[in-house]
């Protein structure tokens, strides 16, 4: 079943459906973003972590990933 509507591109898109390891933004992430824009960003991730240069060992360089992560796929703000 597609997904009603991807934050990231606004289409129907095909649904994630692999795990994705994320913990509990794991089904928030699937019902808003289509497969294509997770491939999207898994490749964008490398990019800005290397970017800038967050160490992931360090909750503030996982915090600054969540973020980008965040605005990359314009996801609905976390209640
Ligand atoms: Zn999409």
């Amino acid at each position: 079943m597609p997904i009603e509507q991807c934050s990231k591109c606004g289409t129907q898109g095909d649904p994630i459906e692999e795990a994705l390891y994320m913990g509990k933004i794991e089904p928030l992430i699937k019902a808003n973003v289509c497969r294509p824009c997770w491939v999207e960003w898994t490749n964008m991730r490398v990019m800005v972590i290397n970017e800038l240069r967050l160490n992931l060992g360090d909750p503030s360089g996982r915090d600054q990933l969540k973020q980008q992560m965040w605005t990359f796929l314009n996801l609905p703000k976390e209640e």
